[in-house]
């Protein structure tokens, strides 16, 4: 299996997966970027998959559909580029022979899904669109902070190896912000730089791995007494687990 972030837009990836013959595309905002990648590698394409309503993720979906004729699913409870087939969490999919599994994420939108495939070549991999990032997650636009906070434990207690396939490429700016709440993480300053000489020959910084997520992410480690700390320090409302994961939130929205 071949997995592929197709840049689109500004800072989007659509994350292709293709066995040499059949595909998949994940939150496809934009046709052309998709099109033109299976023109080159030659690839039908078989299924798209969207994890939530914005526009950045599926505009792309109606076109792609008419061309190939790929099924489409997507969230039960959110309003989709029809038709598709709707899941919620602990549903699942089959699709280019690979079984994924559906998780309910709400935060960054009410009805925001991931989908996650236990295994693939030795390692899983999570598709969680807007939710996680590298070194960071979604603005909360729909959700609140314990819904996010939820979510995020949710996907960090898959296994370590996991594969995180997220939506945008904004790491280099989460990384700075995980800097300001943590200075001392010297995993966090490594990763910082290997992440700069990857953006500096344009290269994607993901997909990331879960194991890393929990040693540098300010949104997986909210509960370590250096962020509480930190938090209580921008806020000092902020004390019990829920408060220092909104105070983080705003921090990084006003960063
Ligand atoms: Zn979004
Ligand atoms: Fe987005």
């Amino acid at each position: 299996m071949n997995l592929i972030p197709l840049p689109a837009f500004a800072d989007n990836y659509i994350w292709l997966l293709h066995d040499g013959d059949a595909a998949l595309v994940v939150d496809p905002g934009d046709a052309q970027p998709v099109q033109d990648a299976l023109q080159r590698e030659g690839l039908r394409l078989q299924a798209i998959l969207v994890t939530h309503h914005h526009p950045d993720h599926t505009a792309g979906v109606d076109a792609l559909r008419q061309a190939t004729g790929a099924a489409v699913w997507g969230p039960a409870r959110e309003r989709m580029p029809e038709p598709i087939t709707r899941l919620s969490g602990g549903d699942r999919l089959s699709a280019l022979g690979l079984n994924f599994e559906v998780i309910d994420v709400p935060g960054h939108t009410a009805g925001h899904i991931a989908y996650y495939c236990p295994a693939l070549d030795g390692a899983p991999l999570l598709f969680c669109g807007d939710t996680l990032f590298s070194g960071g997650c979604g603005r909360l636009f729909e959700g609140t902070p314990a819904q996010m906070l939820a979510s995020l434990d949710t996907l960090a207690a898959l296994p370590g190896a996991t594969r995180v396939c997220c939506t945008h490429e904004y790491t280099l700016s989460n990384l700075r912000f995980a800097l300001a709440v943590e200075p001392d993480n010297t995993a966090l300053a490594n990763y910082f730089s290997a992440c700069q000489a990857l953006r500096h020959q344009h290269l994607p910084t993901l997909p990331s791995n879960l194991t890393l997520e929990r040693q540098i992410n300010p949104f997986l480690r909210s509960r370590l007494p250096a962020l509480v700390r930190a938090a209580h320090a921008f806020d000092a409302q902020a004390i019990d687990e829920v408060s220092v994961f909104a105070a983080l939130r705003q921090w990084k929205n006003q960063f």
